[in-house]
C-alpha cells in the first residue's frame, strides 16, 4: 500500500543527471528535510489561511471519509443506493455542501465563476474539465458526440472570456468525441501500418479521405470526429491550452495519433494542444523521446502533461486476463523513477527552447514537485514564464498548490464542473483512481487540523485579551 511506503527516494540537491535511475529507497528522510528548499517543505499550515473555518472542516471531513478503503472502493454502489433512498433532490442536498463542494467548481457559469475568482485571488489558474468519460460499450451514436463537442466549445468560451482567465487550460477526452471502439480499432491498425500525419491533417481540413483498414461507417465516424476536434482546436488557439487526457493502453496510440495531428496543424507558433504521458507505463520514457523527435521532424511545438497514471488496477487485471505482460511498471519506485526521469528529459529540452516545449507537472507528489523546482533553478528556467507549470486536482493537496502559488510558480487546478448527477460518475472514478493519493493525504489533514487549532487559539487569545 502506498500510504505505508517510504517515499523519499532522492537526495534533493544532487543534480538529477547524476542520479540516473538509481534511487535511495530508505533512510534519507531526515537528510532530505535538511537539504530541501525550506519554502517548498509544504509543512506550513498557514497555506490554509485563506480558507474559511467551514471550508477547513469540510475538507477534514471529506478526507476522513476518503481514508476508509472500504468506503472509497464501494463509493459507486453506495452513491447509487443513497440516490435511490434520498431521491434526486435529497441526494443533491446532501452532496452539494460536502463532497461535491470539495471537488467540483459548480453547476452553472455563475457558480463556476465564483469558485474561479476565488482561486484566481489565491494565484491559482483554471484548468476546466468537462466530466465526460466513455469506455468500451458505452458509445451512444453521433448525436451524443456532437453534444459533447458543444459542451467542449462552451468550456473553451468560459475558460478564456472571464476576468479569472489567466493563461487558461482545459482538459479534453478524445473518447468524448470519437468512439472508444474506433480508437481501439485504429490502435490495432497502427500496429500493422503507419498513419501519415499529413493525410489526417487533410481529413481534419474537410477532405473526404478513405483510410486504409476502415469500413465505410468507421471511416465516416473518424472524419466526423476529426472535424469535431478541428472545431475545438480552432476555437482554442491563442486563447486556451487544450490538454488531451491519456486513457487506456488499448486506445492510447490512437489518441496520441489524433493529438499529434492537432499539434501539427495548430502548434506552429506555440503549444496550444498538449498530450499526456502516463509514467506508470513501462514504455513512457521512450514515448516522450519519440514525441520530442517527432516534434522536431514535423516542426511543431510540444506540450506535455506528465502524470503517473490513473488506470493501474484495470490495466493490470486486463493484462493478467489476456495472459500478457503488464504494461505497468512492476512497483511504485520504478514508476517514480520513470516520472522523475521523463521530467528531467523535458526540463532539459525546455531549458534549450522554452518557446517550443512546455510541461505541466501534474502530480500531488511533493517530492516530484520539489525535484522539478530544484532542476528548474539549476537549468535557469524562469518559473513565471509558464514553460513549466504544476497541476493538481481541485480539492486535493491545496497545501502544495497554495505554497507553489505563493512562491510564484504557475500552478493550475483541474476543475470539473456540472450538475451533481453529471459529475458523480467522474468523481467516483477519481476517488477510486486516486485512492492511493487520497489515502496518503494524512499530511494535508494534519495541516488542516493545525490551522484550525491555530485559529481557535487566536480567537481564545483575543477573547481573553
Ligand atoms: C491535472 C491532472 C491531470 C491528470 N490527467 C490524467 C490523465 O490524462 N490520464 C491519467 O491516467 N491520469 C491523469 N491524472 C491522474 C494521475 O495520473 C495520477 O493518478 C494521480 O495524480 C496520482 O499520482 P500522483 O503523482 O499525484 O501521486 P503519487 O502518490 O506519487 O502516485 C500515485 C500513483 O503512482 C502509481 N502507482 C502507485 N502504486 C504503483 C505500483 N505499485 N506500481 C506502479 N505504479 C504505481 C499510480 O499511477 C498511482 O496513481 C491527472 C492528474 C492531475 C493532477
Amino acid at each position: 500500500m502506498l500510504g505505508s511506503r517510504v517515499r523519499t527516494s532522492f537526495p534533493l540537491l544532487m543534480p538529477l543527471r547524476q542520479l540516473g535511475t538509481a534511487t535511495v529507497r530508505t533512510g534519507v528522510a531526515s537528510k532530505e528535510s535538511e537539504l530541501m528548499p525550506a519554502t517548498l517543505a509544504f509543512q506550513d499550515p498557514r497555506a490554509f489561511q485563506v480558507k474559511t473555518p467551514g471550508e477547513l472542516l469540510r475538507a477534514l471531513g471529506v478526507f476522513r471519509l476518503c481514508s476508509f478503503p472500504l468506503l472509497v472502493n464501494n463509493c459507486g454502489t453506495l452513491m447509487s443506493i443513497a440516490r435511490r433512498l434520498l431521491g434526486k433532490r435529497g441526494f443533491s442536498m446532501f452532496l452539494r455542501p460536502t463532497v461535491y463542494a470539495q471537488f467540483v467548481a459548480g453547476e452553472d457559469e455563475t457558480e463556476i465563476s465564483q469558485s474561479m475568482e476565488k482561486m484566481s485571488l489565491l494565484g491559482l489558474r483554471p484548468m476546466l474539465a468537462v466530466p465526460i468519460e466513455e469506455d468500451l460499450g458505452e458509445s451512444t451514436g453521433e448525436k451524443r458526440y456532437e453534444d459533447n463537442m458543444e459542451a467542449m466549445l462552451e468550456c473553451v468560451r468560459m475558460s478564456h472570456s472571464n476576468a479569472w482567465s489567466k493563461d487558461p487550460m482545459m482538459q479534453l477526452k478524445i473518447t468524448a468525441l470519437l468512439s472508444p471502439e474506433l480508437c481501439v480499432k485504429l490502435t490495432t491498425l497502427m500496429a500493422q501500418q503507419a498513419y501519415d500525419l499529413n493525410l489526417l491533417v487533410r481529413a481534419m481540413d474537410g477532405e473526404s479521405i478513405s483510410f486504409p483498414g476502415l469500413d465505410d461507417n468507421d471511416n465516416a465516424h473518424l472524419l466526423c470526429g476529426l472535424r469535431r476536434l478541428d472545431k475545438i482546436a480552432k476555437a482554442s488557439v491563442d486563447k486556451v491550452r487544450v490538454l488531451v487526457d491519456a486513457e487506456y493502453t488499448y486506445m492510447n496510440p490512437a489518441l496520441s495519433l489524433v493529438t499529434m495531428v492537432m499539434m501539427k496543424k495548430f502548434n506552429t507558433d506555440g503549444a496550444w494542444i498538449w498530450n499526456t504521458y502516463q509514467c506508470y507505463l513501462k514504455e513512457s520514457s521512450s514515448l516522450i523521446r519519440e514525441a520530442i523527435d517527432l516534434s522536431k521532424k514535423e516542426g511543431f511545438c510540444l506540450g506535455v502533461k506528465l502524470v503517473r497514471g490513473a488506470y493501474m488496477d484495470k490495466e493490470r487485471k486486463l493484462a493478467e486476463k489476456e495472459g500478457r505482460q503488464s504494461p505497468i511498471h512492476n512497483c511504485w519506485e520504478d514508476a517514480n523513477d520513470s516520472y522523475n526521469g521523463s521530467l528531467n528529459t523535458m526540463l532539459e529540452v525546455i531549458s534549450e527552447q522554452p518557446e517550443r516545449y512546455r510541461i505541466i507537472v501534474a502530480t500531488h507528489n511533493e517530492e516530484s514537485v520539489r525535484l522539478s523546482a530544484q532542476r528548474m533553478e539549476e537549468l535557469g528556467i524562469d518559473k513565471e514564464d509558464g514553460s513549466v507549470c504544476f497541476g493538481q486536482l481541485l480539492g486535493m493537496c491545496d497545501h502544495v498548490s497554495l505554497t507553489l502559488a505563493k512562491e510564484g510558480y504557475a500552478i493550475y487546478k483541474s476543475v470539473p464542473y456540472g450538475s451533481v448527477d453529471d459529475t458523480l460518475p467522474y468523481l467516483v472514478r477519481r476517488a477510486q483512481e486516486n485512492r492511493t493519493v487520497l489515502q496518503g493525504i494524512r499530511k494535508e489533514r494534519d495541516l488542516l487540523r493545525q490551522e484550525l487549532r491555530r485559529r481557535f487559539r487566536q480567537k481564545l487569545g483575543m477573547a481573553t485579551a
